[in-house]
């Protein structure tokens, strides 16, 4: 069996400078316009929450901690789907979403030289249909108030997770930062560590990094890749550490999967064995 440690050895990464070169002014043009766009939709959802009479301190709160916890979840599964599928080479999405991924692994310091445009654009883009359907929530009820809230904060977590992420990659963050990381209410520079150990597998959650610990425990991620080379064939971090690397990982997986995948896998050899002696009958002389 390959160990993790080989799979180390194989990973090939992608030039760095080549990757940087790929941020191109009409991507600069769409940021900018994402992040007045982003910022002018959550300023009509605030005016509009603040008018209704259903908002209360509990509720707001509550929408604001859940939000945290499910920016962390979806900040875990776009940079999943970043780091694991597709190419820099795809039309519109390789260069505007895949390759910053890929960057991220070359150069991990290079997001600390970005400004807050090309930190922050990315991420209010993809939280602008959110973003939409938040306002466009009637408040006519608590619990309509509640999810025009939850959206709110969601995507106000959303847009802050690159910041989180940019703040963890840095030498000496300012105190103020470096005392939230400390007490782990924003994402701590130790945690992160682990996501960027190669094969960069693992740790995917990068708001907080709450998320992290729990999603590994159930295998959310190996399991979500297992189903998606199912369907579509695609083996995953084939672009991003080579094919060498992302085979040897697969063969790793699959020896320690986990003990519920394992049973369904002896059921269903189970009850291809029970209907084998009818074919072996046929073909047997
Ligand atoms: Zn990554
Ligand atoms: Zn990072």
């Amino acid at each position: 069996m390959t160990k993790p440690d080989k799979i180390t050895d194989k990973v090939r990464l992608q030039d760095a400078q080549a990757l940087a070169q790929g941020y191109s002014p009409a991507i600069r043009a769409m940021e900018i316009a994402s992040i007045v766009s982003f910022v002018a939709l959550e300023g009509v959802l605030a005016y509009k929450l603040w008018s209704t009479h259903h908002t209360g301190p509990w509720m707001l709160t509550l929408a604001v901690v859940l939000g945290y916890l499910a920016a962390d979840f979806v900040s875990g599964f776009v940079h999943w789907m970043g780091d694991t599928w597709g190419s820099t080479e795809m039309p519109v999405l390789g260069k505007a979403f895949i390759r910053p991924f890929r960057e991220h692994h070359v150069d991990e310091k290079a997001i600390t030289r970005h400004d807050f445009v090309e930190t922050n654009g990315n991420n209010c883009l993809v939280s602008l249909p959110v973003a939409a359907l938040a306002v466009a929530v009637p408040l006519n009820g608590p619990g309509w108030v509640f999810l025009a809230a939850f959206l709110g904060a969601m995507i106000f977590w959303v847009m802050a997770t690159n910041q989180f992420h940019k703040w963890s990659h840095l030498d000496a963050p300012p105190a103020i930062i470096h005392f939230l990381q400390r007490v782990h209410l924003i994402l701590p520079p130790d945690h992160h560590r682990i996501h960027h150990t190669a094969p960069f597998n693992q740790y995917y959650c990068i708001t907080v990094g709450w998320m992290n610990r729990p999603l590994r425990m159930i295998h959310f991620f190996p399991l979500m890749e297992r189903l998606i080379t199912f369907v579509t064939g695609q083996l995953p971090r084939q672009d991003d550490i080579g094919t060498e690397a992302a085979q040897a990982l697969v063969a790793v997986d699959d020896a320690t999967e986990v003990p519920v995948l394992q049973a369904a896998k002896e059921l269903l050899k189970a009850s291809t064995e029970e209907s084998a002696p009818s074919v072996s009958s046929r073909s047997s002389p």
